[in-house]
């Protein structure tokens, strides 16, 4: 299958005129194809582009870009069956959950059309009124990871756009061509160089976030990264959405009748094969259960069928990248030294391919790297606690504050415990689940703002203040 190697400018599908980087099938390891950068005049030409389309596209009707958005909907949903093999190729994934993916997109970009912008008149009397508009902001960069390369470009853009703001969008070096496969769908309904794609690296994303006339970036990544953009966004001081890294920790409650959270659990932290930004990446047990609950994890576990994503029995697919796989196997050679015992898993591949069962390991100290890291990968380390109320210091302790979560039949001392937690999200008997309506982001070093619910449309814009005297 030969992959469409160019990028987005206007609609027209250029070649690449930059380096070449290599993009490798994470069920082998081995070169999937060649996907050439965009050279640096053309990441100018992209965001000249999108500039030159912002004025046409922000004088539209709000209800006529909600409709564009509804096409967007369409085109993506008629071409699932090539975006979902694309994934499966670059990002390892089972196509079963290429497809769940792309259907979120789907949906999500029909919830982002419904929303619309208020217009508020807050003082109103005889000698003035003074009217709030929201308006859009220019040209937004969108720079997405590897996990979930499609939900996570629809997540960044459909606001951005629905607001009335054009885009240029950079993919992850190491799954561009499903993004690339999606833009030249999304360019064929959109107006002319609303929405535009630069392939690269990171300096083709630092070109992005440094350009004067880009006006918001919007990243998911890693922490590291989301500084630096930070930091390169400072001099014409960018609006941020940052969505980093988190180290989610899940807490059942003592004396909780675990069985029946025994498969959620396992699905909020194996989900993606652990790569979600809100997975369950640390679960803490009293420890009077903490055996049983890992040993109903390793069982669980051992169901899965690991293998290549387009395999047809394969339910769980390979670590995305070897960088990702390398950290992985060296907490597992952490573990090994430090304690913990491995229940399942544990035995990374060696024949090319970058597979992990999931891997399950119990009583993990907890000052362990495999309990403070972030891990992004097929491990959960289960941490033994005795006293609740001297765990949260715990539980808070790392730099990260994404999702956490907590498991118990007592609604009431569960939400109790949930108010605790040092995040942007908690969930009660489920973790990681996302809601559109819900906004979603990040405490202290997890991230700068938040996406979905009202709040994805307004990041976008900015207020405008009419003051009118009469
Ligand atoms: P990065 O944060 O490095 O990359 C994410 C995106 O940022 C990619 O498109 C990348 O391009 C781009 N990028 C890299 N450097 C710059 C820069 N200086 N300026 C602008 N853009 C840049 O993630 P990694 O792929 O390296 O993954 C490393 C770690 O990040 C993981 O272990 C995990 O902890 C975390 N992560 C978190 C995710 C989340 O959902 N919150 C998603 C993915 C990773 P390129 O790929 O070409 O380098």
């Amino acid at each position: 299958m030969q992959l469409t190697n160019k990028i987005v400018i206007g609609s027209d599908l250029i070649k690449p005129a930059g380096e070449s980087f290599d993009v490798l099938n994470p069920a082998t390891g081995s070169l999937l194809q060649s996907c050439t950068s965009a050279s640096s005049e053309q990441v100018d030409l992209a965001i000249a582009t999108a500039k030159h389309a912002f004025t046409a596209w922000s004088e539209q009707t709000h209800e006529s870009r909600q409709q564009a958005l509804l096409k967007v909907a369409d085109t993506i949903a008629e071409n699932i069956d090539e975006l979902a093999r694309i994934l499966v190729l670059e990002q390892g994934k089972p196509l079963q959950a290429a497809k769940n993916e792309i259907n979120g997109a789907v949906a999500f970009t029909r919830f982002f059309s419904n929303l619309t912008l208020p217009h508020e008149t807050v003082v109103n009397n005889d000698e003035k009124r003074i009217e709030v508009y929201r308006k859009p902001l220019g040209v937004v960069a969108s720079i997405t990871p590897w996990n979930y390369p499609l939900m996570i470009l629809i997540w960044h853009t459909m606001p951005a756009l629905c607001a009335g703001n054009t885009v240029v969008c950079k993919p992850s070096e190491y799954t561009p061509f499903s993004s690339i496969k999606l833009l030249e769908y999304i360019a064929k309904v959109l107006p002319v160089g609303v929405m535009n794609l630069v392939t690269g690296r990171g300096e083709v994303g630092a070109q992005l976030t440094s350009h004067v006339d880009v006006k918001k970036v919007v990243f998911t990544g890693s922490i590291g990264t989301g500084r630096a953009i930070m930091k390169s966004a400072s001099d014409t001081l960018k609006k941020l959405t940052l969505e980093l890294g988190g180290n989610d920790a899940g807490v059942i409650l003592p004396g909780t009748d675990f069985s029946k959270y025994i498969e959620r659990i396992f699905v909020a932290a194996f989900k993606n094969q652990g790569q979600t930004c809100a997975a369950l990446k640390r679960l803490y047990v009293h420890e009077s259960q903490i055996d049983e609950v890992a040993k109903l994890l390793a069982e669980r576990a051992s169901k899965e069928v690991v293998g290549d994503g387009l395999g047809d029995s394969t339910t769980f697919g390979p670590v995305q990248n070897r960088q990702q796989f390398e950290l992985i196997k060296s907490l597992l050679d952490d573990v090994r030294k430090t304690g913990g015992e491995i229940l399942s898993g544990g035995e990374p591949a060696e024949n090319g391919g970058y597979f992990l069962a999931p891997t399950i390991v119990n009583r993990a100290p907890k000052d362990s790297r495999i309990v403070r890291t972030e891990q992004f990968g097929p491990i959960l380390p289960i941490v033994a606690f005795t006293d609740l109320k001297e765990l949260m210091s715990e539980v808070n302790s790392g730099e990260e504050g994404l999702g956490g979560s907590v498991w118990g039949d007592d609604t009431e001392q569960a939400i109790a415990l949930a108010k605790q937690f040092e995040t942007g999200s908690t969930w009660i008997n489920n973790h990681g689940e996302l809601n559109p309506m819900a906004p979603f982001g990040g405490c202290k070093m997890s991230g700068i703002g938040s996406e979905f619910g009202q709040n994805a449309l307004l990041d976008y814009t900015i207020s405008h203040s009419m003051h009118i005297s009469l």
